[in-house]
C-alpha cells in the first residue's frame, strides 16, 4: 500500500565503481531516475511548460530550494496520466504548466522548517508529501503563447482562495479552473480541497519515496536568509 510505504529507500545501489554524486552528468541523473521509475516530464510531453518554482526564488521561502537545472520528474505512470490530460487540453488550444513535480524529501523538510503549518504541510515525522513519491503534480493552465490563464490564486498562496472549490464571482476563473480539473480528473488525477493546483495519481502502487541522493541531485546549500513567516500549500490530504 502506497500510503504505508513511508520507509526511505536505501541509497541507490552501485554498479561496480559507482560515480560520486558530484561527478554525475544530467544523463547519469536521468538514468538513475529511470531505474527508480521516474521519467522526465518534458521528454514525454514536449509542449508542456515547466516552471519549477522551487528552482527559483519565486516561492514563499524566497530561496532556491532546487538546483537551477532541476529535472522535472514524475513516476512514469503518473506522467502517462499527465500526458493524457495535456492531450485533452491540446484540443482546446491550452497547455499545462508545471509548478512542481517530484520533490526531494530534503526540500519537503525545508518547506516544513520555513512554514511549520500542519494545516498545509505534512509534519516530516508523520510522513512526506506525495510529491516525494513522484505521484503528485502542481499545475496550472497557459494558452498557446505560454500566458497563464486566470486562476483562483497564485501557487502556494495560503488562503481560502487556494481552495479547489472556487466560490468567487469571476466566471472566467471558474471556467478555467473547471477546464483544468475536468481534464486532470478525466486523465485519472484526484484533487485536494485546499490547493486547486495540486493533483495526485495513486495508481502507481510501486511508488516509493526517492531521495535527491539516490538520483544524484545536488541541492543548493542551506541559506541563512530568513523565510517569510507564511505557511505553504503543500499536500497533506492523501486521497
Ligand atoms: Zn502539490
Amino acid at each position: 500500500m502506497l500510503l504505508l510505504s513511508l520507509t526511505l529507500l536505501l541509497p541507490y545501489p552501485s554498479q561496480g565503481q559507482a560515480k560520486k554524486n558530484s561527478t554525475l552528468t544530467r544523463i547519469d541523473i536521468l538514468n538513475r531516475a529511470t531505474a527508480l521509475n521516474l521519467a522526465p516530464v518534458g521528454t514525454l510531453i514536449p509542449d508542456i511548460v515547466i516552471d519549477l518554482k522551487y528552482a527559483t526564488r519565486d516561492n514563499f521561502t524566497s530561496q532556491s530550494l532546487y538546483p537551477p537545472d532541476m529535472p522535472c520528474l514524475l513516476h512514469r505512470m503518473t506522467l502517462s496520466r499527465l500526458k493524457q490530460a495535456q492531450k485533452i487540453l491540446r484540443k482546446k488550444k491550452l497547455r499545462l504548466k508545471v509548478w512542481d513535480a517530484y520533490r526531494p524529501p530534503t526540500v519537503h523538510r525545508q518547506l516544513w522548517a520555513a512554514a511549520k503549518s500542519s494545516t498545509y504541510l505534512v509534519p516530516p515525522e508523520k510522513g512526506l508529501s506525495l510529491h516525494c513519491y513522484g505521484v503528485a503534480v502542481d499545475v496550472t493552465l497557459v494558452d498557446q503563447d505560454g500566458q497563464e490563464l486566470l486562476m483562483p490564486s497564485r501557487h502556494d498562496e495560503f488562503s481560502s482562495s487556494a481552495s479547489s472549490t472556487y466560490t468567487g464571482p469571476n466566471k472566467v476563473i471558474l471556467r478555467n479552473l473547471k477546464t483544468l480539473q475536468k481534464a486532470m480528473k478525466k486523465a485519472g488525477f484526484s484533487t485536494i480541497k485546499d490547493e486547486w493546483w495540486h493533483f495526485t495519481n495513486m495508481e502507481a502502487a510501486s511508488a516509493k519515496i526517492i531521495t535527491a541522493q539516490q538520483l544524484g541531485i545536488q541541492l543548493p546549500g542551506k541559506s541563512t536568509r530568513k523565510a517569510k513567516p507564511v505557511p505553504v500549500a503543500v499536500p497533506i490530504t492523501r486521497p
